[in-house]
């Protein structure tokens, strides 16, 4: 192997490119946008596994210094039913982090490690071994990795009839609120109030931080939302979220210029080719399991892992993706159906009709026997130091 192309710098980029690293393997990394993503996105959760496996790249330890840990997860429904989720013995907390700070600790560890990162080069064809970018530039590659995010171009290229990302039907935003909520520290509050699903948690300098899963009637682009004004945000954030304990104390005690959108909020359904040729898929444009998962990121890091190892051990260059998905598409699409079955459960309606059916059965599997239903998904651990076999 003598040169990877990673097409995106977000989370998976870098992550692919520092595992790479690890396995003696250069890679070069093109990033769409002109410049680094600092300052982007809003806030996401890194499960145990996720941080276990950054835990093998040496890059857990800044990670951890940039998140808040999250050892208490509360679900809430119409603010009556109060129900604690159980934690697992050994399995440490959730790390609540910016996006852009892990962006900012994954891309300061690829830099000091070497690894180049070139930005303004959005991929837009293939041609054999040779990536050509929209500025007409063009580079050599022996394998192509597509972590290009849940609009990936690769996933196109690899199969022009790959299914795209679908809607939830939500909308993401997330707020700042002087309102302080009775929870300890460590408290991660998950609230199916009456219109839309929000999540909540109390910050260390006092307040609290919000996010909500808005129902919208369509999906805006980032850019349309953006377009949209704060104060008119506020006024549907109000409308849905007002009736709500303590959703309602929440906005109105928020500073509308702490308030921003994250995005439509997309899931992926299951990508039947994630590899063809010399190209291959990670993270997002593989495999995007919906925020409902708590997984999204750390899936993603797994992903860019096997695939680094499978590299490492197998010559071959279509036996090792055969090897990279044999590891991962069992894993990934678990988690996307049980993501998918809270998705449901989101959606606008009254609590009782849509809520009831759909999630209690899940979140009683969940409370009776919490090793079999999240056990697997956070005590995963990726055997670094084992050799990958050829699949049969
Ligand atoms: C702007 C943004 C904000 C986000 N905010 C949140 C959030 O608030 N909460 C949350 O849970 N998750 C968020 N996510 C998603 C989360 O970061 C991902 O689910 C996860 O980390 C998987 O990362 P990824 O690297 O596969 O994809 P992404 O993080 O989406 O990264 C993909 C990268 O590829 C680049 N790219 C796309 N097309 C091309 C091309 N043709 N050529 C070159 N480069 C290309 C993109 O610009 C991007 O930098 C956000 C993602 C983005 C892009």
């Amino acid at each position: 192997m003598r040169h990877v192309a990673i097409i995106g710098a977000g989370i998976a980029g870098p992550v692919t490119a520092l595992a790479l690293r690890k396995a003696g393997i250069d890679a070069t990394v093109y990033e769409a946008y002109p410049t680094t993503a600092d300052g982007i996105g809003g806030t996401l959760a890194l499960a145990p596994n996720g941080m276990a496996a950054l835990e093998i790249l040496g890059a857990a330890d800044a990670v951890r210094a940039v998140s808040r840990p999250s050892s208490r997860t509360v679900l809430t429904i119409a603010g009556r039913k109060r129900m604690e989720l159980p934690g697992l013995s050994g399995v440490g907390p959730l790390s609540v982090v910016r996006r852009a700070d892990l962006y900012r600790v994954l891309h300061d560890e690829a830099v000091r490690q070497g690894i180049e990162i070139e930005y303004g080069k959005r991929l837009v064809e293939v041609d054999h071994t040779t990536a050509v970018f929209e500025d007409g530039g063009r580079a050599e590659f022996d394998v192509l990795v597509g972590a290009d995010g849940i609009h990936s171009t690769v996933r196109r290229l690899i199969d022009p009839n790959a299914p795209g990302p679908k809607w939830t039907g939500m909308l993401g935003l997330e707020g700042v609120s002087s309102y302080e909520v009775p929870e300890d520290p460590e408290t991660m509050v998950f609230a199916f109030g009456k219109r839309g699903y929000y999540l909540y948690w109390p910050e260390r300098d006092g307040g609290s931080t919000w996010g909500v899963n808005l129902p919208y009637h369509r999906p805006l682009s980032l850019t349309e939302a953006r377009e949209v004004s704060t104060e008119e945000w506020m006024r549907i954030l109000r409308r849905t979220y007002g009736e709500d304990v303590p959703g309602g104390d929440l906005i109105r005690h928020t500073s509308v210029e702490s308030v921003h959108v994250t995005g439509a909020l997309h899931i992926m359904p299951s990508v039947p080719r994630w590899h063809r040729d010399r190209m291959v898929l990670v993270g997002d444009a593989a495999h995007a399991p919906s925020n409902s998962s708590g997984q999204g990121a750390s899936l993603s890091i797994e992903s860019a892992i096997q695939l680094a190892r499978c590299l490492r051990d197998i010559d071959d260059v279509p036996q090792a993706f055969a090897a990279y998905e044999r590891l991962r598409r069992t894993r990934v699409e678990k988690v996307a159906a049980r993501a998918s079955k809270i998705n449901h459960s989101k959606t606008p309606g009254p609590v009782a009709r849509t809520l009831m059916p759909l999630l209690m059965p899940l979140l009683m599997k969940t409370v009776m026997n919490p090793e079999r239903t999240t056990g697997p998904e956070l005590r995963y651990r990726i055997p670094w130091d084992a050799r990958v076999d050829v699949p049969a």
